[in-house]
């Protein structure tokens, strides 16, 4: 809860992180007398600044760097502020491009500078009194910033820090980050073999590897099933078309600075669709609609590209080509509460199902800038609350962050680290079924414009990999895991046996394989643990003899000896039921 004392409490920290930054740019500015200095914000957590160094930085630095700053916090150095003109401010910095750069970027007349010992920075502040108000900190790593955050400006070095009240809160967000850095999706991907993004094929461009694609196309299936039950219509779009759709949709000018060049086809220019809302559109105009053909709801796994600057992309949840979960519905206004009921139960069925158990569910009203009147945004924002009230789920307002074309309802995730990641979405649309006239023929003989719900439930493919690989720290439950059962024959001679039960299973849609290494038994389960598969199975005489198998769990817990006909019942269940803790096996007594 935000109470007034925890944001006086937020407010203070920030500015002990910022300071915190300064006296970070003071340590810098002792060890390279000629450094330029960019700016240093504070951050959620802490703070950096960017630099310009005569040499590249290594994370041997950093201590040294650290126990400057002690010196400094020790010595308890006071924060000078003073006002100059900026033609004096300008002066001052002379030798300092990127502050005249900010000089130049000011529209006050006046400009605040701070001094803290021999540093001097051009900054609206507020910062601490002295530096010895500043509790305890750490410098956590070095990264290469753009200037401005521009590819075709320098590139600068940046510091990242942390800083805190106390001891025990700095060391409980340090054991978050290595947590956190544990569940990475880039580290897992790369550890599970799921996928990758090369430089030299393009960056923020996803090859998914095969047991990647295999997590893929069980959620694919299993949300296409779902969506059939629920009165989807399956349809499949190009991934092109004219230019002119686009400008006609408004694309071409407020979502400009996402698209990629147009390619010149006989004369034609084409784009790469950024959405896939106007191949929806098209089809729902090829047939006069009449109201009792609504709602129509077309599904899609729509593989769409945007234009990402390459300092922004981020694993798989910032990509320049990604597959959205996507849907239109078209329906009539009276129809609009029920429909966006619908999408919540389904959102929040796929949600349960996949076990998440943190996230937030906003409703987002009217932007400064908007597409209709009024009075059908208060309309459509309140049949959207009486939806949410429905729902019977906790939700907040997010008060003028719906988008410039109707009110959403969004759902954030809470990843370990707490930070939100993007999930389902609900949006309703003012702006288009004018634009191409997508109307129905209504009770009344006369035409009326429909209403459109753009909506996904997992957000894209990318996206939700890595929220998933993040939230299980990679391992899958067993209906997700692209191995499930590993058979492990104990020696060369149990190999055919091994063989067989992995046909076996095969046989019953069990993915299973079999380690026929020439290696010794531990190693093998090692390699399996490594790989986090459910179900080792271990083969070796007495299992050949009985027909059975001996389970070893990934949690590490054993399973005596059973009937590999058991066994299959088990894990069918635990797929059947889309079990997303229990691997089918009670904990021993
Ligand atoms: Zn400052
Ligand atoms: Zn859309």
């Amino acid at each position: 809860m935000a109470t007034k004392a925890n944001q006086e409490k937020e407010k203070r920290l920030e500015t002990m992180r910022h300071s915190t930054s300064h006296v970070m740019a003071e340590a810098v500015l002792s060890m390279f007398p000629d450094a330029k200095f960019g700016i240093g914000p504070a951050i959620e957590n802490g703070f950096y600044y960017d630099f310009d160094l005569p040499r590249p930085l290594s994370p041997d630095d950093l201590p040294v760097i650290e126990s400057k700053m002690q010196a400094i916090i020790a010595s308890d150095i006071p924060f000078i502020r003073k006002e100059v003109t900026r033609e004096e401010a300008k002066q001052v910095f002379a030798a300092q491009p990127y502050k005249l750069e900010l000089i130049d970027e000011l529209s006050d007349e006046k400009v605040s500078l701070y001094r803290q010992g021999s540093f001097l920075d051009m900054c609206r502040g507020p910062h601490v009194k002295s530096s010895g108000e500043i509790k305890t900190f750490k410098l956590l790593n070095i990264a290469g910033a753009y200037w401005h955050g521009d590819e075709h400006r320098p590139m600068l070095q940046r510091i990242y820090g942390v800083a805190f009240d106390t001891d025990e809160a700095l060391a409980e967000h340090l054991k978050r980050l290595e947590e956190a850095a544990k569940r990475d999706h880039r580290k897992l991907g790369r550890e599970l073999d799921l996928f990758s993004i090369q430089d030299e094929f393009g960056p923020g461009l996803v090859l998914w590897h095969p047991k990647g694609a295999v997590i893929r196309r069980v959620i694919e299936d299993f949300w296409k099933e779902e969506h059939f039950k629920r009165g989807y219509d399956l349809v499949y779009t190009p991934h092109i078309a004219r230019m002119d759709l686009w400008r006609t949709s408004g694309h071409l000018e407020f979502y400009k600075d996402y698209l990629y060049s147009p390619m010149d086809i006989e004369g034609q220019n084409y784009i790469l669709k950024p959405m896939n809302c106007l191949g929806h559109i098209a089809i729902y105009k090829t047939k006069i609609r009449s109201y009792r053909d609504l709602p129509l709801r077309y599904a899609e796994l729509g593989t769409v590209y945007r234009y990402e600057r390459s300092g922004v992309l981020h694993g798989l949840s910032r990509v320049r080509g990604f597959t959205q979960d996507d849907a239109h519905i078209f329906c009539r206004p009276d129809q609009l509460e029920d429909e966006v009921v619908g999408v919540l139960d389904l959102a929040l069925f796929m949600i349960d199902t996949f076990g998440f158990q943190n996230y937030q569910l906003l409703l987002s009203t009217r932007p400064d800038k908007y597409a209709g009147t009024v009075e059908i945004w208060e309309e459509a924002t309140e049949t959207l609350r009486r939806a949410l009230e429905r729902s019977g789920r906790e939700y907040e307002i997010d008060p003028g962050e719906g988008v410039f074309y109707g009110p959403k309802i969004d759902i954030k995730f809470e990843s370990a680290l707490g930070k939100a990641w993007q999930g389902p979405t609900i949006q309703v649309d003012f702006n288009l079924p004018p634009r191409f006239d997508v109307n129905y023929i209504g009770e009344d003989g006369k035409e009326h414009s429909v209403v459109m719900v753009h909506r996904t439930v997992l957000g894209s493919m990318e996206r939700f990999l890595a929220t998933l690989l993040e939230h299980y720290g990679g391992a899958f439950p067993v209906w997700l895991a692209p191995v499930q059962a590993r058979i492990i024959p104990v020696a060369d001679r149990h190999l055919d046996y091994a063989c067989q039960v992995e046909a076996e299973l095969k046989n019953e849609g069990i993915r299973a394989d079999v380690d026929a290494r020439a290696e010794r038994m531990n190693p093998k389960i090692r390699q399996a643990q490594l790989e986090k598969i459910p179900y080792m199975l271990v083969v070796g005489d007495k299992e050949v003899e009985t027909k059975t198998i001996s389970i070893r769990q990934r949690s590490g817990e054993q399973v005596a000896a059973q009937p590999l006909e058991q066994f299959k019942e088990t894990v069918k269940s635990a797929i059947a039921r889309r079990a997303i803790d229990a691997e089918g096996f009670g904990k021993p007594d």
